[in-house]
């Protein structure tokens, strides 16, 4: 039913399909011969996102700590919620939730009583119609440490990380990594048992220079390097066999050009929408008095891109019934910009926001530690089954979300 053909470019291991959702994650040849189970539960989790990591930055020889940790645990390419943005997969990733049930169903929107929410925000009611796996572990007595994760600067329904830090986009991946081990080095009883980390710089590479872009590669290298700063800084402590690394992205990148551009301006007069948020995806609301020009001429099909009022937007991109999302929801055809003729787009690069289900915009899911199956490759992952599986490897009874707990059974188990 649904397929990654990315899957078919990572060079560690061949990867089996299954042929349709529902079915159980298929096991390679190799896999089979190599699994080995060691049945306890990590003593930790550490939760590493690197963003805009798509599955075919792997296995091309920069990236040797993620490649040894895919060979040597489970993987699976993963399809993010829509929209493919960083606020809304973040938190799906920590919440099990799809934007439009968590609430944060863009990197910017309007809230009726909040107010317009930017990637800034620190009011707690924007992220409070989900329950991050931090907050269900401090509410269990679990101590947790986030090295940044979009919403852990916010207090949600009244819970913080333990030891958490502001986002500082300066601070170099190394310092990032030195910061949560320092963390470890806490007395026993303070210690967190989950952790999070964040790099932010192969999304930033990939938005400049396209996802092959040498920069873009360099970026992936640089990362890798900081995961292999932090499994030393582990084994120096002797804690590395018992820490569970679960490494994900939130999607992937797409290569765009000045040349697949759609011009609002030939569609509708800009001025008739009020453009919540634009490029590979666009929400918008219509200006006051102008709603039956837009119904118009906006929803409806066009060249390399569809808009739907949000009540008939595709049931499978689970989007559209959230009050936050625009009355007006444009899919852009992957590799395409929407822009409008007073703000072009100059240069060709990559951006993500596109269909879920592109492959362009896979993401990553790689688990490596105890009781994980060596070798295990997982086809039909999502990043709503992120949550039920941190929260069965920390022992936690996690509020049921949108994710599938079985989906990532077969990591753990033969
Ligand atoms: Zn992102």
């Amino acid at each position: 039913m649904f397929r990654f053909p990315l899957a078919g470019l990572i060079a560690a291991g061949a990867l089996a399909l299954s042929s349709c959702a529902g079915t159980p994650p298929v096991q390679t040849q190799q896999g089979v011969a190599g699994a080995a189970v060691q049945a306890a539960l990590p003593d930790r989790v550490i939760l590493i996102s690197i963003d805009g990591f798509r599955p075919d930055y792997m296995g091309k020889g920069q990236t040797p700590v993620l490649d040894g940790l895919v060979a040597g645990g489970a993987f699976g390419p993963m399809r993010p919620s829509f929209p493919s943005v960083t606020f809304p997969n973040h938190y799906t990733l920590v919440t099990g939730l799809h934007p439009d049930h968590h609430g944060v169903v863009a990197n910017r929107f309007t809230d009726a009583q909040l107010g317009v929410f930017t990637m800034a925000s620190k009011e707690s009611g924007f992220w409070a119609q989900g329950e991050p796996i931090w907050v269900t572990a401090e509410k269990a007595g679990v101590r947790t440490g986030t090295m940044f994760w979009p919403g852990s600067e916010v207090e949600i329904h009244g819970v913080r990380p333990s030891q958490w830090a502001p986002f500082d986009q300066g601070m170099p991946g190394d310092a990032r990594v030195d910061r949560l081990l320092s963390w470890l080095d806490l007395p026993t009883d303070q210690r967190p048992r989950l952790e999070t980390l964040y790099f932010d710089i192969v999304d930033t590479a990939g938005h400049r220079n396209g996802p092959d872009g040498p920069e873009t590669r360099a970026a992936a290298a640089s990362v890798d390097a900081s995961i292999g700063r932090l499994i030393e800084g582990l084994k120096a402590r002797g804690l590395y066999d018992r820490t569970l690394l679960v490494v994900v992205s939130d999607h992937g990148m797409a290569a765009t050009s000045p040349d697949r551009v759609v011009w609002i301006d030939d569609i509708i007069d800009p001025a008739a929408l009020k453009i919540g948020y634009g490029g590979a995806v666009l929400t918008a609301d219509p200006a006051p008095g102008r709603e039956a020009e837009v119904q118009q001429k906006l929803v409806g099909r066009h060249p390399h891109m569809e808009c739907w009022n949000k009540a008939d937007v595709p049931a499978r991109l689970v989007y559209g019934s959230n009050p936050r999302v625009g009355q007006i929801v444009c899919m852009v055809e992957t590799g395409w910009l929407t822009a409008t003729r007073d703000r072009p787009v100059t240069r060709p690069g990559g951006a993500h926001g596109y269909d879920n289900q592109a492959p362009e915009m896979a993401a990553i899911f790689i688990a490596h530690g105890p009781g994980v199956v060596v070798g295990r490759r997982l086809s039909d992952l999502d990043s709503v089954d992120v949550q039920p599986f941190l929260a069965r490897m920390l022992g936690l009874t996690a509020p049921a979300g949108d994710g599938r707990p079985e989906d990532t059974l077969a990591v753990t188990r033969p």
